[in-house]
């Protein structure tokens, strides 16, 4: 397989450390707020490389972090801790929010396929390794103490800028929200790896460490949690483009500091979704989530559709118009799915020759877009339906559109309920034309219990039953 390596910016041949298996790791969320589905765009992607390496033969240990300390308003170590705000937001306690946040997250996950990592782990169960990561930095004279706070010296490495062909000015897009100066690094790419003075007296979570009652600085979460699941050597590491820097960079300097030789070999990542004011981003204010999506009436696999229909290193921009395009091709699909019969014995050439051309698009940098379409190869292949309907179910196992469901679906004119809902869907319409939102709220709920997904699209209204 070839991917795009951030390290090195070119295509390379994935080869992982030990043949066969492959340790991966995905900064997890910052659970202070729902995931918007810009965030999810690039779960979407991570979840079609890891079901793809599993599809290749790779056996694979993914790792995720849930990321509830640390994380402050920039990225570059300024600002209030974002689960504080949340806290203070919502009047709650910080692990409420996380527990309540980290819950939403993976509610969102399932509703658009993306599987659970293999382990998930929040920061807060780690202090111990963070602070036993911390001391042997500043052992091995890579850190300092100044201020009340430990920083990592970057001046100690031969490179820190990794991502090479970033400009300062390009890095800098990963340091979100206002940047301040502080005065206690020795040089401005130092970063904190624990802090005990911080501006906001009301930091919530705090833990004992040699350097006085604080709490671990966002970078070193990542470094530790992944030595902790997955070794020493970390194959591939994702994360969405805001991450390469600073965190994947001081990442990697504090993980080669500690380790003392090469850590991760690639480096993935994903392109921002954009919206008519460009990157989506939860300081905004008004982002997309999933359920924003399902309140309109979107089947969430549409926007995963959506999601794989462009190349995860392209910037993609989201419109409800482009949406219910994608709505209507998903539609269609599914419809001719659903007309599969099951006669026949699977041809085993001919499926071999449909998935070889699924492997040979997605050989080349995960070329999601092109994998999609070996799908309508599928239904138009000179085939039976036992065939396609295998190689679809292989597709499947990767894309995640549910394709197969679509095939065991009742077709909807046998459903006896069908004429029910056309006239609930008739009602509605009246209701919303008469602004008597009462009873279309109340028709949407009652066909929402019938599991029945009304899309409302610039031609018209469709429905299906969801799975
Ligand atoms: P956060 O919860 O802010 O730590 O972000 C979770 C993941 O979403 C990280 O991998 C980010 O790089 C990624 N991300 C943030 N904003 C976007 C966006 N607009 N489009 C795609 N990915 C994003
Ligand atoms: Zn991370």
């Amino acid at each position: 397989m070839i991917l795009y390596n951030s390290l090195g910016q070119t295509k390379q041949e994935f080869v992982p450390h030990t043949p066969g298996k492959v340790n991966m790791y995905t900064c997890g969320p910052t659970v202070y707020h729902y995931a918007h589905i810009g965030n999810l765009r690039t779960y979407i992607m991570e979840d079609v490389l890891e079901k793809y390496l599993r599809f290749a033969g790779f056996d694979v240990n993914r790792v995720m972090n849930i990321t509830d300390v640390g994380h402050l308003s920039s990225d570059a170590d300024t600002g209030e801790d974002k689960m504080l705000k949340g806290a203070k937001r919502e009047h709650k306690t910080v692990m409420e929010i996380a527990q309540f946040y980290t819950d939403a997250f993976f509610a969102d996950c399932d509703k658009l396929n993306i599987k659970r990592p293999d382990v998930v782990e929040p920061a807060t169960n780690c202090i111990d390794e963070f602070i036993d990561m911390v001391s042997v930095l500043l052992d091995k004279g890579y850190a300092y103490v100044a201020g009340g706070n430990v920083y990592f010296d970057t001046s100690k490495l031969d490179t820190y800028y990794v991502f090479g062909n970033m400009n300062e000015d390009d890095l800098a897009v990963g340091v979100r929200d206002s940047v301040e100066e502080d005065e206690n690094k020795r040089n401005k790419t130092d970063f904190v790896l624990w802090f005990t003075k911080s501006k906001f007296e009301d930091q919530e979570l705090k833990w004992e460490s040699p350097w006085g009652v604080g709490y671990p600085g966002w970078h070193i979460e990542c470094s530790c949690i992944s030595k902790k699941h997955n070794g020493e050597y970390l194959d591939i590491h994702c994360g969405g483009i805001d991450n390469a820097f600073p965190h994947h960079t001081n990442e990697i300097a504090q993980s080669e500091a500690y380790l003392g030789h090469p850590w991760c070999k690639y480096w993935f990542h994903v392109l921002h979704l954009n919206d008519a004011r460009g990157k989506m981003s939860k300081s905004k204010g008004d982002f997309l989530t999933v359920s924003l999506l399902e309140s309109k009436g979107y089947d969430p696999i549409a926007y995963r559709m959506f999601c794989l229909q462009s190349h995860y290193r392209k910037p993609l921009t989201f419109s409800y118009e482009s949406l219910d395009n994608c709505v209507k091709a998903y539609e269609k699909l599914r419809k001719r799915i659903t007309s599969l019969g099951t006669d026949g014995a699977v041809e085993q050439d001919k499926a071999d020759a449909l998935l070889g051309k699924f492997r040979e698009a997605m050989d080349n940098d995960l070329n999601t877009s092109l994998g999609v379409t070996v799908v309508y190869d599928v239904l138009k292949a000179d085939a039976n339906d036992a065939t396609k309907r295998y190689v679809l179910g292989e597709l499947d196992k990767v894309l995640s559109l549910n394709l197969l469901a679509a095939a065991e679906e009742t077709p909807k004119a046998e459903n006896p309920q069908d004429a029910e809902v056309e006239a609930l869907i008739a009602k509605r319409t009246e209701a919303r034309k008469n602004k008597d939102w009462a009873t279309a709220d109340a028709i949407r709920d009652q066909l929402a219990a019938m599991k029945v997904v009304v899309v409302d699209t610039k031609d018209g209204i469709s429905w299906h039953y969801a799975e």
